[in-house]
């Protein structure tokens, strides 16, 4: 994300005062009066004190309120207070209000409106952040209307549609946007991700070329590159199909294509409902689901031996015999699509045992199987680190079957102790949706009513475990 400085305005010398009539002294004293204030408020600002000279030059504008130059000080000052709030103290409200403040005495000062854009950006960026989606779109607007010119919040308007799942939008404005603005590499990366998450690769690659000529030296936009050019490769012969909420693609030439299509859009739009219902949940954009013969999905992914099938993003699943096991792929798709919802609530936050475990539940997974497992072998339990951190890379393939199965049995718990309406909150709270993101550890406790240290103590008693296992 481009990042703008403010900038402060320098304040204008007060003009020698007109020639007044005899007779006029009452007005003479008043304009002695503020021009002493002004004189005041220019020696407070000199030293830093803007507050104290906002002041003075509001005592002189109350005496002389046609003296322009008093005005525009003052206009200034607020300018400058604004530029130090946002600043020196992230105070985003506090800035938005002087520069109102300010915009009153020096409406088409063009250093104040766009520092005035500029905050109602950072503004409309956190709420984008919290999915206030409708309330940072208005904030863009308004700052779009101070500052029409600005790459950065017309950045921020493709940026917009991009987190909130319009991606056909999000590919013209920021199609309009690279035009704008061809040298600002943000951009074409932007439309190189949201033509990925339409599921156009090899679009998304030619995007992100465009990127890599602007800014050769750039580590993530290289590797990035490569990853695409990998995934185009092996999927740009993929024609994809689509469903109400999904877009999937199926490798060109099988037998069972067809049949296959039709199959996976049922599973997935049942899983829309039902795995939505039970987080809260439905996205917006068309979740990307894209099938792989085995090598293919090895190449892609560069997933752990264990891994049966992947969301990254994309939902990823290595094609089997589905029509042999069809109870498989049904597993497979609700496995992967609960973490893709998890992941739109959550971001990276949620811990993975609960992610795990949660994606299981919606499996139908036999719970009391696994903690079967379990019981016979006690020395496979997880310590409260290794279950919250990640797993992937990290878990050996024999270690994977008890680290899931410890994940389903203490989410079962969880959901059989606290109810599922605290987790939808949960994920919402460590995610940040509709407010700021709350520590994770603080949103476990405040949701659960335990904290996490509780819940693994209850669990390895109802496993009738040892204490400290
Ligand atoms: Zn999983």
């Amino acid at each position: 994300m481009l990042a703008m400085p403010l900038a402060a305005l320098a304040l204008l010398a007060l003009l020698a005062p007109p020639a007044l009539s005899i007779g006029d002294e009452e007005a003479v004293e008043r304009r002695r009066q503020a021009l002493a204030w002004n004189d005041k408020g220019v020696e407070r600002k000199a030293a830093g004190q803007l507050r104290e000279a906002i002041e003075a030059f509001e005592r002189a504008l109350a005496l002389c309120p046609t003296e322009a130059t008093i005005a525009s000080n003052l206009g200034r000052t607020w300018n400058d207070e604004g530029v130090r709030l946002l600043e020196k103290e992230g105070d985003v409200e506090g800035a938005l209000a002087a520069f109102v403040q300010g915009g009153k005495h020096i409406p088409d000062d063009r250093t104040l409106r766009r520092n005035h854009a500029l905050a109602l950006d950072r503004r409309g960026r956190d709420k984008m952040k919290q999915r206030r989606f409708d309330e940072a779109a208005a904030d863009f607007e308004q700052a779009l209307a101070l500052a029409p010119d600005e790459a950065q919040i017309a950045f921020s308007k493709c940026a917009l549609f991009h987190a909130k799942e319009d991606f056909d939008t999000g590919e013209r404005e920021a199609e309009k946007y690279t035009r704008t603005f061809p040298k600002e590499v943000e951009g074409w990366r932007l439309l190189s991700e949201i033509r990925y998450k339409k599921g156009e690769v090899k679009a998304a690659v030619e995007a992100l070329e465009k990127a890599a000529e602007l800014a050769p030296s750039r580590a993530d936009v290289k590797s990035r590159l490569e990853e695409l050019r990998q995934e185009a490769a092996v999927e740009g012969n993929y024609s994809p199909a689509n469903s109400r909420h999904f877009q999937f693609q199926i490798p060109p030439n099988r037998r069972d294509q067809q049949a296959l299509a039709d199959l996976v859009a049922g599973i997935l739009e049942d899983a829309y409902y039902r795995v939505g219902g039970e987080l809260d949940f439905y996205p917006e954009g068309r979740t990307q689901v894209v099938f792989y013969e085995p090598k293919d999905f090895n190449a892609v992914t560069r997933a752990d031996e264990w891994t049966g099938a992947l969301f990254d993003g994309k939902i990823r699943v290595p094609i089997r015999d589905f029509s042999k096991q069809q109870d498989t792929l049904r597993n497979t798709l609700f496995h992967e699509y609960t973490h893709r919802v998890v992941s739109a609530l959550a971001g990276t936050a949620c811990p993975t045992w609960l992610n795990e475990g949660l994606a299981m539940m919606s499996e139908g997974r036999d719970v009391r199987e696994a903690e079967a497992r379990l019981k016979k072998a006690p020395r496979s339990v997880l310590d409260a680190q290794t279950l919250r951190g990640q797993w992937v890379g990290k878990l050996r393939s024999e270690q994977a079957q008890a680290a899931y199965d410890q994940a389903l049995s203490m989410t079962s718990l969880l959901i059989e102790q606290r109810g599922r309406g605290p987790i939808a909150t949960y994920l919402r709270s460590i995610g940040g949706v509709g407010a700021k993101a709350v520590p994770e550890a603080q949103a476990f406790e405040a949701a659960f009513r335990m904290t996490f240290a509780e819940l693994l103590e209850r669990w390895s008693m109802s496993m009738g475990f040892p204490k400290g296992e």
